[in-house]
This record gives C-alpha cells, sequence and structure tokens, in this order.
C-alpha cells in the first residue's frame, strides 16, 4: 500500500527542477546585505504587495513573532481569534518575546468580525493593558481552512485605523486563499500593515517565510530578526527557492484545494464520521463519533499507512498538498472504509 500522508503540506519537498534553480543561485553574506538572491526575493514579496520593504526569515512562526515585537510594547495587548496560530502553537512567544496579553476572541471557523474587535479594544485606564494590535489568520488553520475575502477583512481594517491599532496578517496559506478568490496580493496589501507568507508550506520550498511592511517598520524587524538568531548568511540558496516557488508553484494550490474539497464531500458518508467542517482550501477538519478514541483511530490509520492529525478531542486533520492527487482519492476511501471500530 502507498504512503497517503496527509498530515501537513509542510512534507513537500523541493521538485529537481527548483533545486537545480537553488544550485545557481548567486549569494553572498545577508547579513552585510549582500545576498543578491535574497535581496531579489525581498523587493519581489514587497513589490508584490505594495509594499516598501521585506525580511526573509527561517519560518512563519518568526515572521508572526518579529512582527508582534516590532508592534508592540509591554504592557500593550494583542487581539486575535483563540483558535489562531500565534496563540496556539507558537509556544507563547508573544508573552515571552514580546511581554504582551493578549485578548482571545471567540470566531467562527477561526475568523472574527470587526464588530467583535471593537468590542474587544480596550478603553484607556490605568488597570487595563493597551490595545495595541489585531492579527488575523488566512486561511485559517484550526478554523478547518476557511477564508475571509477582502470585503470580510475592510471593515477590520477601519475598525483598527479609527482605533490606531496596528493591523497584522498571518497569511502562512495565504495563496491558497487567492487561487480560490481571485483576489490579488496588491488588494491584500492595502489592508494590512504587515503580513507574513509561508513559502514552505503547499508552495513547497524546503524552508522560509517573508514579513512585508513599510520600511521603518521592517528596518526595526531586522534588527529583531538578528537579535532572535535569524540573521542568516549565504540564504540566497534558500531564497532562491523561494523566487522559484512563487514564480512557479501557486497553481498547484488550486488542485490542493480541488482535493481537499473531494475528500470533504465523500467523508460525510463514513458511518463513523459526524461533522465535516466545510471544506475551503486545503484542509479537511473531521469529527469522529464520540464514542470512538482519536488516538486509536490515528493509529488505525496508520496501520493501513495514512498519516493525518489529531486536532482536538475528536477531531483529525487531513491537509492536501502536491503529494497526493487526484487519483488517490478512491484509494484513500476504500482504506477508509476498511477501519475496524471497537
Ligand atoms: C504553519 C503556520 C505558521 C508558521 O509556521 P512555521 O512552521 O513556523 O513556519 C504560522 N501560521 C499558520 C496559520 C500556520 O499554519
Amino acid at each position: 500500500m502507498k504512503r497517503i500522508n496527509l498530515i501537513s503540506d509542510t512534507i513537500t519537498k523541493p521538485s529537481k527542477d527548483m533545486l537545480s534553480y537553488m544550485m545557481q543561485a548567486e549569494v553572498g553574506d545577508d547579513v552585510f546585505r549582500l545576498d543578491p538572491t535574497v535581496n531579489a526575493l525581498e523587493e519581489k514579496v514587497a513589490s508584490m504587495f505594495g509594499k516598501e520593504a521585506a525580511l526573509f526569515c527561517p519560518s512563519g512562526t518568526m515572521t508572526n513573532q518579529i512582527a508582534i515585537k516590532t508592534h508592540t510594547q509591554p504592557l500593550d495587548e494583542l487581539i486575535c481569534e483563540k483558535t489562531s496560530h500565534v496563540y496556539q502553537y507558537e509556544t507563547g512567544g508573544y508573552s515571552f518575546n514580546s511581554g504582551v496579553a493578549i485578548n482571545l476572541i471567540d470566531g467562527h471557523h477561526g475568523k472574527i468580525t470587526a464588530e467583535q474587535v471593537k468590542q474587544a479594544i480596550k478603553p484607556n485606564y490605568d488597570w487595563l493593558p493597551n490595545s495595541r494590535l489585531v492579527v488575523i489568520e488566512n486561511s485559517c488553520n484550526k478554523g478547518g481552512g476557511s477564508y475571509y475575502t477582502l470585503d470580510e477583512i475592510r471593515p477590520i481594517t477601519s475598525v483598527c485605523s479609527a482605533s490606531k491599532l496596528s493591523f497584522h496578517l498571518d497569511g502562512a496559506r495565504l495563496f491558497n486563499v487567492l487561487v480560490e478568490t481571485g483576489e490579488t496580493t496588491q488588494a491584500v496589501g492595502d489592508l494590512f500593515d504587515s503580513i507574513s507568507i509561508c513559502i514552505s508550506k503547499g508552495l513547497s520550498a524546503p524552508v522560509g517565510s517573508l514579513l512585508t511592511g513599510d520600511a521603518a517598520f521592517i528596518a526595526r524587524a531586522r534588527k529583531f530578526r538578528k537579535v532572535m538568531g535569524g540573521g542568516m548568511r549565504q540564504a540566497g540558496y534558500l531564497a532562491a527557492a523561494c523566487i522559484y516557488a512563487l514564480d512557479n508553484n501557486i497553481d498547484q494550490l488550486k488542485l490542493d484545494n480541488a482535493n481537499a474539497k473531494a475528500i470533504g464531500q465523500e467523508l460525510s458518508n463514513l458511518s463513523y464520521v459526524t461533522d465535516v467542517k466545510p471544506v475551503k482550501t486545503n484542509i479537511v477538519i473531521f469529527s469522529l463519533d464520540v464514542s470512538i478514541d482519536v488516538g486509536s483511530y490515528i493509529e488505525s490509520l496508520e496501520k493501513l499507512n495514512i498519516v493525518a492529525s489529531q486536532f482536538g478531542a475528536h477531531e483529525v486533520r487531513f491537509v492536501t498538498h502536491n503529494g497526493f492527487s487526484e487519483s488517490q482519492i478512491d484509494d484513500l476511501f476504500t482504506r477508509l472504509g476498511q477501519i475496524k471500530l471497537n
């Protein structure tokens, strides 16, 4: 049985063409800003989003953490949805790195509204932290790959501007959204002070995330990258992979999204599946009947050479990527149908 690994789109590896593109990169010492390929990638991403500058980092955790650090001071507060990556999966870095408080909004499939943000903003009293920054995620990982359209984001941008809050986008999987909506990176750029994107997920570069914003913001962010140990030397080999990915791999995400939707449709026919979150991009989150232990279910999947992640007390997550093709869907369901429960 061929292995079907749907644990994450981060398992994607560079293609031969990407590797040869990396091999021919011109490199230099990026800490001295002398790596022409890193400079080219940063200029490319800034101009895609209509921003003045960008910063190449080893991970999306780092770009988010640097963004929080650059936008805030200790005693400030960050507002975000309760399932967001910056809260759940960055080791509490908002507190460790930035000394900020966090104000969690209970959203819908990971999404929050302008009205909720407005209600969350604190008045200016000595005994309250200063509301300073709003972070949203697009697509929303724990929301089951749900997404905001620009029309849904615009009112949040207005609330942030009116209250002088900074607005950051965790766009780790932003391109999975844009291939669905047809919206442009330029239009996204207009709505945020800063944006983080990951190239190491479905776009399948081995390493790499970027943070983009205005020149003064990125100049400060660059210092924080250095103090966090993220100043890399001949990083141009990695930057080349990201340039290659942005030029060649965005279309693949349409297929990944389509495969996830097809999987989502069929899952609801399995007797032991009680709920499937609406599938909007390349993430499928489904719930098992309460009588089933998720840990044992994941083990049963592994026996059938299927890899998935547990995503809550009764939930399982599949993420599609270029290592899974439409032709494998039937095989996947044949195996899922064979699972013996209790
Ligand atoms: C993957 C991811 C990140 C960043 O993760 P790294 O593994 O640190 O690159 C940030 N936000 C979201 C929503 C993600 O899915």
